[in-house]
């Protein structure tokens, strides 16, 4: 009887819980993708066409563009687009914060299951897109795009950006894949996580990779722009470069450290030598060879604390870095 009793309560338990796994209904996922804009006028109907052209089979679909304010025609075609296109989705931020706060920006207002980055230049190639999502549907939250080449870097962004990599990949908390940019496909989770990381500083493929999700790869040709000009200039660069090195890298801060360690080193060395030939061999120093030795431990404990200082000014900075990334003027 108890017995009894105890089936029919897990029975109502089990009838009176909403489902976990609600039934799968026909509607494919919508799939979004976010497309910085900055003076890309003449490269966006050509971008359109090629994504209506190779997202037919995902017909729930959206391309939110971020005008990262563009000075040329962007805004009007794309408007004129938009007219013509119900997929079409347009955030205009007030003036040009940046290439990676527009992605942040983009991925802030995008609604897709899947969010794929994308450059408005063409040089990621739409026809890699179905290869994104069929890698997601089969269960990557992050997919990302590889270069095969960089022929169309020039020699100083290819030598540049090896040693960079090298560098991040060996001395940052998390390691960022080598050859890849913001060509990539991430699940809604992985938006949601990187959202609420509430991070300022915004080198996107950094928080990607240290929010290390299953990940996989798709190579591609990296072909020249289509139109225009780099937007990447020398000090865009190497700022994103300098971002993305103290954020996710604890090396400059270990500087201090390091140095002090070298100095204090060398000073004790020299002690030990000057006090054993002072011992041992009655040599007389002048008092101004004891100073220099004692000048290299004074520094080396001044180095390291530096050290600690930098230390305790880093954990001050990220916590008080609450100014706005970015400001939308409009969204449509
Ligand atoms: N971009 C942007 N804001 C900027 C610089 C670039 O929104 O301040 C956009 C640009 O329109 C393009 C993408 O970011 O869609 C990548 O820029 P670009 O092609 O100039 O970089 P590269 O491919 O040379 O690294
Ligand atoms: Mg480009």
């Amino acid at each position: 009887m108890l017995f009894l009793a105890k089936v029919i309560r897990t029975k109502n338990f089990i009838q009176t819980q909403p489902s976990l796994y609600p039934l799968k209904t026909n509607t494919s996922p919508l799939i979004s993708l976010v497309i910085p804009v900055c003076n890309e006028a003449e490269n966006l109907p050509i971008l359109v066409s090629k994504l209506e052209e190779v997202l037919t089979a995902y017909p729930n679909r959206e391309y939110l563009f971020v005008d990262d304010g563009s000075t040329d025609a962007s805004v009007e075609v794309l408007n004129e687009l938009q007219a013509g296109n119900k997929n079409i989705r347009i955030l205009k931020l007030t003036r040009n914060f940046g290439h990676q706060p527009a992605l942040y920006a983009g991925l802030s207002r995008a609604n897709g299951e899947a969010v794929i980055t994308m450059d408005a230049d063409l040089q990621d190639p739409p026809e890699c897109l179905p290869r994104f999502i069929s890698s997601w549907k089969s269960g990557n939250k992050v997919v990302y795009g590889r270069r095969k080449n960089r022929q169309s870097d020039g020699w100083f962004k290819r030598l540049s950006a090896r040693v960079y990599y090298r560098l991040l990949t060996k001395y940052s908390t998390s390691s960022i894949p080598e050859h890849v940019g913001d060509f990539r496909l991430l699940d809604r989770q992985v938006v949601d996580d990187l959202l609420a990381m509430k991070r300022k500083d915004p080198f996107v493929r950094g928080m990607v990779a240290y929010l290390g999700y299953t990940h996989d790869f798709v190579d591609y040709e990296r072909p020249l722009r289509n139109s225009g000009d780099t937007k990447y200039t020398f000090a865009k660069m190497f700022s994103l470069a300098l971002n993305g090195l103290l954020s996710f890298s604890t090396l400059p801060l270990k500087l201090g450290l390091f140095l002090g360690i070298i100095s204090i080193a060398t000073g004790s060395f020299f002690l030990l030598y000057i006090i054993y030939d002072t011992l041992i061999n009655h040599e007389v120093y002048p008092l101004y060879k004891w100073l220099v030795v004692f000048l290299f431990m004074f520094n080396g404990l001044m180095f390291i604390l530096l050290w600690i200082l930098s230390e305790y000014v880093s954990r001050l900075f990220r916590q008080n870095q609450d100014k706005p990334m970015f400001v939308i003027e409009k969204e449509q």
